[in-house]
């Protein structure tokens, strides 16, 4: 029998279901990926806001990595919500004992009801995680909260604040075009001296939460399965947009 797949989730609980593990071990499932998880903090959630957070103690995240890693043959890491600088801290340090393992890191600030998920004094450490990704996966006022600028800006100041992280360090970053508009979603991949490639699915009119979590979750399961970046890209890309289209009715 062939080996599945494997990828390790460094993610938060929605009680909810909409977002975090959930929406990431369901997307796993769907590409046939087994998952194996290291939980980050527990959020009270419904559909319409965020209720409560409690942080797992950054020593025990790191513990549930390794165990994760030590129990399986890890083929690629999806990281979501960190909650804290210190959580942040202690994932960079396994990460750094595992540097061959492709990370897809969706840097989770807020949820889209507005609650807080990520600790406003853990940028600078989120930035320095970057650097041991294989790609990021921001949304438009994501990118523009990490590079200092607080306005949604159009695709050429996006695109200029990705290079900004590429510049910084950070391999390849795939700024999502969900948050703009246009009759299109197109989702740009940023790499250093590469041609910016760009992947379009018509813009649908509804919305669900956890997208994001799906598609960093989906571009994990095809790098997981030997892909190369940009296909691993447009196939979660497509997977997204079904997913969406399921709810079109
Ligand atoms: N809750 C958790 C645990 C998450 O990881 C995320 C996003 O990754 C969210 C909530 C936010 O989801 P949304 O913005 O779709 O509500």
């Amino acid at each position: 029998m062939t080996r599945k797949s494997h990828v390790l989730v460094v993610a938060g609980s929605d009680s909810s279901g909409g977002a975090g593990i959930v929406r990431d071990i369901e997307t796993l499932a769907a590409f046939g990926v087994k998952a194996s998880v290291a939980v980050t903090a527990v959020t009270v959630q419904t559909h319409h806001g965020v209720q409560h957070v409690d942080a797992i103690p950054p020593e025990r995240v790191a513990q549930q990595m390794r165990a994760a890693l030590t129990a399986n043959d890890v083929d690629a890491i999806k990281i979501g919500m960190l909650a804290t600088a210190a959580t942040i801290t202690a994932v960079a340090s396994v990460l750094t004992d595992h540097p061959d393992i492709p990370v897809v890191l969706d840097p989770v600030l807020a949820s889209s009801s507005g609650g807080i998920l990520l600790a406003p004094n853990a940028t600078a450490s989120l930035h320095r995680l970057f650097l041991q990704c294989a790609l990021i996966t921001p949304n438009l006022p994501e990118l523009s909260l990490l590079t200092g600028s607080m306005n949604e800006e159009p695709p050429e100041a996006a695109i200029a604040q990705a290079r900004e992280l590429v510049t910084a360090g950070a391999q390849a970053v795939l700024v999502k075009g969900g948050h703009g508009d246009g009759l299109e979603s197109v989702d740009m991949l940023v790499q250093a001296g590469c041609a910016i490639q760009g992947f379009a699915a018509p813009r649908l009119a509804v919305s669900m939460r956890g997208t994001g979590c799906m598609l960093a979750s989906a571009i994990a399961a095809r790098l997981a399965c030997g892909g190369d970046l940009a296909t691993a890209v447009g196939d979660a890309k497509a997977f997204v947009h079904n997913q969406l289209s399921e709810r079109n009715d």
